[in-house]
């Protein structure tokens, strides 16, 4: 947990917790590392293509507050908030007051939120520094961010830093790639279906799904209401504790958020796992998964086990029902939230067309991608009278088992281990054309999702070809602190974490 110096032109390889000692004793200045942020992303990005926007104005003006609270502070850490001055990227679908937020979609391109979503206010008040909005699937729709809308305008597709050929996940593709580039030392992204895990694991860096309810969604773009969750990523277990603590808790323009106790994840990471109860759900190790993959997650089982665990299996039977539900249940509620994007109230709207209908189709007909529009259809189908109770009721009821079967788990686990994503990152280009095969780069995180628990995606290695994988924790809802500590201790008996793509 001691900051290592370094030169001022390697600041961007800091680490959230290494940057917070440093500025708080003022051996850097907020400036200095907000400078070598930007510096960063002017010179990888035109590669990487992980930024939307760029806000280099903004981000110098908060690093100056920050540097006047850290100076005013005096070496103090209690007098400024953990995340004063640490550069930060936002997934561009978090409502940013006078900034442009598209969701990766042309239909918002120009559109400016007048207000910020809480999470976004949360860090704003924290002292964090925006360093930019972040490329990702358009409305978070993909497992690859080649479904951006956007990648035209930005000349190309986000890449995964590890190797500018492959993907770097989605749908929170441009956080993944920007933390492991060191473009920002935190990123925020959602995740509906594995949309941070899944990016975490492909990328080589931290990714925390929070529980359902645990943090604010007022001021998120949505996508599908009952599974969309908001969480962090990060180069390191304990830059995720700090940002999650400053993000969590209950918020009154969100009523699905839960009245629950924010605890200081940090000062919770020490103290082991010894004796600590983790499940491994046989149906976790589909077929299909690469074997390099299984090997990783394998040795990781045995780490935790060394460190102390009592590792035992379980069974998760309604596991292959996961992506048929969500891919009922995520689509439809898709088809009433996507209702708004008409070109009436923001973003696009198809002027050159007379009548207000034609004019409404004609701007959706514009604006959204393939991906969008299959999924508008799916949920409309599913909803529609005749074929409710077929699609979505029984749905819905599925996803009650899928729940109970971590219910029952959960009575002899404490934490439950798997892979997070059955392959490392593919090439670009590879599934686009096969939407089925894109769909199941979730299998092993969305039953965590319709079940709304928490769940974290570690560093765990490499394949043959060099690029990282990743290992699943999951956890009981609103037990993140858990989650945190097992993540954290196998973090500190391995050295995976420490790997840097040399970009
Ligand atoms: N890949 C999944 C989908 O396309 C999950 C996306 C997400 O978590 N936002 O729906």
């Amino acid at each position: 947990m001691t900051a290592t110096p370094r030169p001022s032109s390697a600041l961007h390889t800091l680490t959230a917790p290494e940057a917070r000692d440093l500025l708080v004793r003022r051996e850097i200045s907020s400036t200095e590392l907000t400078r070598a942020c930007l510096e960063r992303i002017q010179q990888v990005d035109p590669q990487l293509h992980a930024f939307v926007t760029v806000t280099p104005e903004l981000a110098l003006e908060q690093a100056a507050l920050a540097d006047r609270a850290l100076a005013d502070a005096n070496g103090d850490a209690g007098k400024t908030p953990e995340l004063t001055g640490i550069p930060v990227g936002l997934k561009d679908l978090f409502c940013t007051e006078g900034v442009q937020t598209t969701s990766g979609s042309k239909i918002l391109l120009g559109f400016e939120p007048p207000y910020d979503a809480t999470v976004v206010a949360r860090l704003r008040a924290t002292g964090a520094v925006f360093v930019g909005k972040l490329n990702m699937d358009e409305f978070a729709m993909g497992s690859s961010t080649e479904n951006s809308g956007l990648s035209e305008l930005l000349h190309g597709t986000t890449r995964n830093p590890w190797n500018l050929e492959h993907v770097p996940g989605g749908s929170s593709g441009g956080s993944a790639a920007a933390v492991a580039a060191g473009e920002c030392l935190l990123a925020l992204g959602t995740d509906t279906g594995g949309s941070i895990r899944q990016p975490a694991a492909l990328c080589g860096v931290v990714g925390l799904k929070p529980t359902y309810g645990r943090v604010s969604r007022f001021g998120v773009v949505a996508f599908a209401s009952s599974l969309d969750q908001v969480g962090p990523f990060s180069v390191g277990v304990e830059g995720t504790a700090m940002i999650l603590r400053a993000i969590a808790g209950q918020d009154p323009l969100d009523s699905t958020t839960a009245p629950e106790r924010v605890p200081d994840y940090r000062a919770q990471l020490a103290g082991g796992i010894r004796g600590l109860r983790v499940g491994v759900p046989k149906e976790y190790f589909v077929e299909g998964t690469e074997p390099d993959v299984t090997a990783r997650v394998r040795d990781a089982i045995a780490k935790l086990e060394e460190l102390g665990a009592e590792v035992g299996e379980c069974s998760l039977p309604h596991t292959d029902y996961g992506l048929a539900t969500y891919y009922i249940i995520a689509p439809a509620e898709v088809s009433s939230n996507l209702a708004r994007y008409n070109g009436t109230r923001y973003g696009l709207s198809a002027t050159d067309v007379p009548d207000v209908f034609g004019a409404m189709d004609e701007a959706r007909r514009r604006g959204f991608g393939d991906e969008v529009k299959r999924r508008i259809m799916l949920g409309t189908y599913a909803l529609s009278s005749g074929y409710y109770d077929a699609f979505y009721l029984k749905a819905q009821k599925v996803r009650t088992l899928i729940k109970q079967d971590f219910d029952q788990a959960f009575e002899r686990f404490d934490v439950l281990v798997a892979p997070t994503s059955p392959t490392t990152a593919f090439k670009l280009g590879e599934k686009v054309a096969d939407p089925m095969a894109m769909y199941l780069s979730d299998v092993c995180t969305i039953p965590v999702n319709v079940a709304g628990l928490p769940g974290i995606s570690l560093p765990c290695g490499f394949d043959a070809k060099g690029l990282p994988v990743g290992v699943q924790l999951i956890g009981k809802a609103f037990d993140e602190a858990t989650l945190l500590r097992a993540a954290f201790t196998y973090e500190q008996a391995t050295t995976f974490h420490t790997e840097r793509p040399s970009l």
